[in-house]
C-alpha cells in the first residue's frame, strides 16, 4: 500500500476537464454496467449488459444464498469467455455469495466462510473475471478489532496457495448494519495493511458510504470522504463503485439501495460522484432495484446522462435531430 503522502502526490492534483483528460489519452469518464441477473447461464448477464449498452458488467457466479455450489462445467466458462470476447464487457466483476463471513467469531461460520470464499475465487479464476467483491463481515460476539484481525485472516488462508494474477479481490464498504464491520475506510486500510501478499483493493459503495456516515451530499462531504479514502487506502485502490442512491437515511446504518436521484443521495450528488475524475478508473455498476421491466435501463440512462461529458439535454437534442435527419 502506498503511503498516504505518495497517495496524496499522485491524486491530489487539480481536476481534468474531459477534452484535457482526452487530449491525454486518458478516460474522461468511467465504464458503466449494472448487476445483471445469471438466469439461463452465466453468459446471459454479459449479453443483457450487451443489449442495454452497458461496458461492464457485476454479477453473481452462483446462488448468492446457498453454501453449496454446483462446480462450474467446462463448457459453461467456454461459453462465458466466448461471449465476453464478442460483446467486450469488461471489467467483469463478481460478487461474492451474502453468506460468507469473514470476520466471523465463531469457529465453525468462520470455516465454512473460508472454504466458500475459496471457491469465490476459484470460480472467478476459472471464468477469467478482473474482480471478487467482498464484504468484510460482521464480529459479531467479539470487538472490531478482532473481527479485522479475523477477517485477513480469512482471506488469506481462502487464497492460500493460489495464483491470482491479475485477479483482484475488492473489499467493499458497507453500512454498518447490526454489527457489520467496514463501514469505516479505516477498517478496510486495516485490513489491506494485514494481508501484504494479497492483491486487494476497494469497492466503494455510494449508499453504504452514505448511510455509514459519509455525507456525500455536499460538495465539501464528498471531498472530505474522498479524501479519506484516499488517505487510507489510495483513490487508485478503488477499482469499482457501487452506483446506488439510498433509500435509507443519511447515517441511519441501514443498508437500502434506491433508484437514482429518488433516494436521500440525490440526483446532483450522485452526478458529481460519478463525473469526479479522481474515481473515472473505476467500473461503475448499479445496484438499484430489478422490480420492474425496464429498472435497469432507466437508472443506466441516468448514469450515462452523469457521465456523459456535454448536458443530457444536448445529447438528446442531437440524438433527436440525427433521428429525423
Ligand atoms: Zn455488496
Ligand atoms: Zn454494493
Amino acid at each position: 500500500m502506498k503511503s498516504p503522502a505518495a497517495v496524496k502526490e499522485s491524486s491530489g492534483k487539480a481536476k481534468k476537464t474531459p477534452a484535457k483528460a482526452r487530449a491525454e489519452g486518458k478516460a474522461a469518464r468511467p465504464r458503466v454496467g449494472f448487476h445483471a441477473p445469471i438466469a439461463g447461464g452465466l453468459q446471459n448477464a454479459l449479453l443483457k449488459a450487451q443489449s442495454l449498452g452497458a461496458e461492464t458488467v457485476q454479477i453473481f457466479s452462483r446462488n448468492p444464498r446457498g453454501w453449496k455450489a454446483r462446480p462450474l462445467e467446462d463448457e459453461e466458462v467456454e461459453n462465458f469467455k466466448r461471449t465476453r470476447q464478442e460483446t467486450g464487457v469488461t471489467p467483469v466483476v463478481i460478487h461474492a455469495n451474502y453468506l460468507i463471513n469473514l470476520a466471523a467469531a465463531d469457529e465453525g461460520v468462520r470455516e465454512k466462510s473460508v472454504a466458500s470464499f475459496r471457491e469465490e475465487v476459484e470460480r472467478g479464476l476459472q471464468l477469467g473475471a478482473d474482480y471478487l467483491v467482498v464484504h468484510p463481515g460482521s464480529a459479531r460476539g467479539a470487538c472490531e478489532a478482532d473481527g479485522l484481525r479475523t477477517c485477513a485472516e480469512s482471506l488469506k488462508a481462502a487464497c492460500e496457495g493460489l495464483g491470482l494474477g491479475a485477479f483482484r479481490i475488492l473489499l467493499e464498504n458497507t453500512a454498518g448494519q447490526g454489527e457489520c464491520i467496514g463501514h469505516r475506510f479505516e477498517h478496510l486500510r486495516e485490513i489491506v495493511a494485514e494481508c501484504p501478499g494479497l492483491r486487494l483493493g476497494v469497492c466503494l459503495d455510494t449508499a453504504h458510504a452514505f448511510t455509514a456516515g459519509y455525507d456525500i451530499r455536499s460538495e465539501d462531504g464528498f471531498a472530505a470522504a474522498l479524501d479519506s479514502l484516499d488517505r487510507n487506502v489510495g483513490l487508485a485502490e478503488v477499482r469499482a463503485v457501487h452506483f446506488n442512491d439510498s433509500k435509507a437515511e443519511y447515517n441511519s446504518h441501514v443498508d437500502r439501495h434506491w433508484h437514482l436521484g429518488l433516494g436521500h443521495i440525490g440526483a446532483e450528488a450522485l452526478r458529481r460522484v460519478a463525473r469526479d475524475s479522481r474515481l473515472s478508473h473505476a467500473a461503475f455498476l448499479l445496484e438499484t432495484p430489478q422490480d420492474e421491466l425496464g429498472d435497469d435501463a432507466r437508472n443506466l440512462a441516468v448514469l450515462r446522462s452523469f457521465v456523459e461529458p456535454e448536458p443530457l439535454a444536448a445529447v438528446n437534442r442531437r440524438r433527436k435531430g440525427e433521428t429525423k435527419g
